[in-house]
């Protein structure tokens, strides 16, 4: 545990998929030097296998007793991955003819390799979208299964680093993280991750992909600070939850989760279930979804009956700037 931590509110129903964060990312942090194919920050369609392929199957976190990691496994590049991706820009630039833009090999995967197909069938379809990125965790595997204190964990505000000159590229926090948000960079022979844009966090400046979201879907604060929207949706109202509690690693990004329509029945007339099945929400986000749908339903009703709703007015976040609070003095401990 760090004395103070920064965290990350991600509210799904205000994501539309759109990359920018993505894309904010890739382009300050990972856009060569054998990070081309690495995602700090991805957006992958759930439900869908997602980046890498199988993430939430290759193990990794801790076993429940907490004391013991799980194993885990290393994503290949090909499969998993997709590397290499070279997309032909010689033959179609400076080639003969109208060489088409195509992959130089047939790629088995990729990130986003499964945008918007999602489940269910014809009328009850559903899909949505899930931004990923390291959670900065408060029981960090990654930290914990590195033989060589490489990673490690910010005093002063939690974030997550790889010193790059004690990394060795053993790769076993690469295994150990199960949210496999560590790579591997095969020309520095390190592992490296999300730094949660710590060189703009210094200066009071919100992480890239929270500051570029286009959804306005993004808050940051710390969670100590109670007029702050991340301890205010997190522990106040518990309608922000982390991904996969039951990896153990106690991660400090969390997710508003996805409202649905209601799914249709068999005569074609709509039913009482939702659309996006709470069991399969349940099993993303943990027993704490069923309550957390429950608030956010009753407060968007108190909303439309045209009563107040500190809830939802938050989570509009009619000023952009309120999203962010990253300069707040600590509050005394209680
Ligand atoms: S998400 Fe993975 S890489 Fe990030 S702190 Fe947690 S265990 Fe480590
Ligand atoms: S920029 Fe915001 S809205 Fe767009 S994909 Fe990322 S989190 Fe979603």
């Amino acid at each position: 545990m760090s004395a103070r931590q920064l965290g990350m509110v991600i509210d799904l129903n205000k994501c539309i998929g759109c990359q920018t964060c993505t894309l904010a990312c890739k382009s300050q942090w990972t856009d060569r030097d054998g990070r081309e194919f690495m995602y700090w920050n991805h957006v992958e369609t759930k439900p869908g296998k997602g980046y890498p392929r199988g993430w939430e199957e290759a193990g990794g976190g801790w076993e429940r007793d907490g004391e013991k990691l799980r194993p885990g496994r290393l994503p290949r590049l090909a499969e998993d991955y997709g590397v290499p991706a070279g997309f032909g820009h010689d033959a179609t630039l400076f080639g003969a003819g109208n060489a088409p833009l195509r992959p130089d090999e047939p790629m088995q995967w990729g990130p986003n390799w499964e945008e918007d197909q999602g489940a269910g069938e014809f009328p009850n379809g559903f899909f949505f979208y899930l931004p990923r990125l390291c959670n900065h965790c408060s029981k960090p595997a990654c930290v914990a299964a590195c033989p060589r204190q490489a990673v490690v964990k910010r005093e002063e505000d939690g974030i997550v680093l790889v010193d790059q000159a004690r990394c060795r590229g053993y790769r076993y926090c690469v295994a150990a993280c199960p949210y496999k948000k560590i790579y591997f960079n095969p020309l520095a022979g390190r592992s490296e991750k999300c730094i949660f844009c710590y060189p703009r966090v210094e200066k009071g400046i919100p992480q890239a992909c929270a500051y570029q979201c286009v959804g306005r879907a993004r808050h940051v604060a710390w969670l100590d600070d109670r007029e702050g929207a991340v301890h205010r949706l997190v522990r106040q109202w518990k309608v922000a939850l982390p991904l996969h509690p039951e990896f153990g690693t106690q991660p400090n990004v969390y997710y508003v989760p996805p409202l649905s329509p209601p799914s249709f029945g068999p005569d074609g007339a709509p039913s009482d279930a939702a659309r996006i099945p709470d069991s399969y929400l349940a099993s993303l986000f943990g027993p704490g979804v069923h309550a957390a749908l429950g608030t956010l339903q009753r407060e968007i009703a108190k909303k439309q009956a045209g009563e107040a709703s500190a809830l939802i007015d938050l989570l509009i976040a009619f000023r952009h700037g309120d999203m962010f609070r990253l300069d707040r003095p600590r509050e005394p401990r209680r």
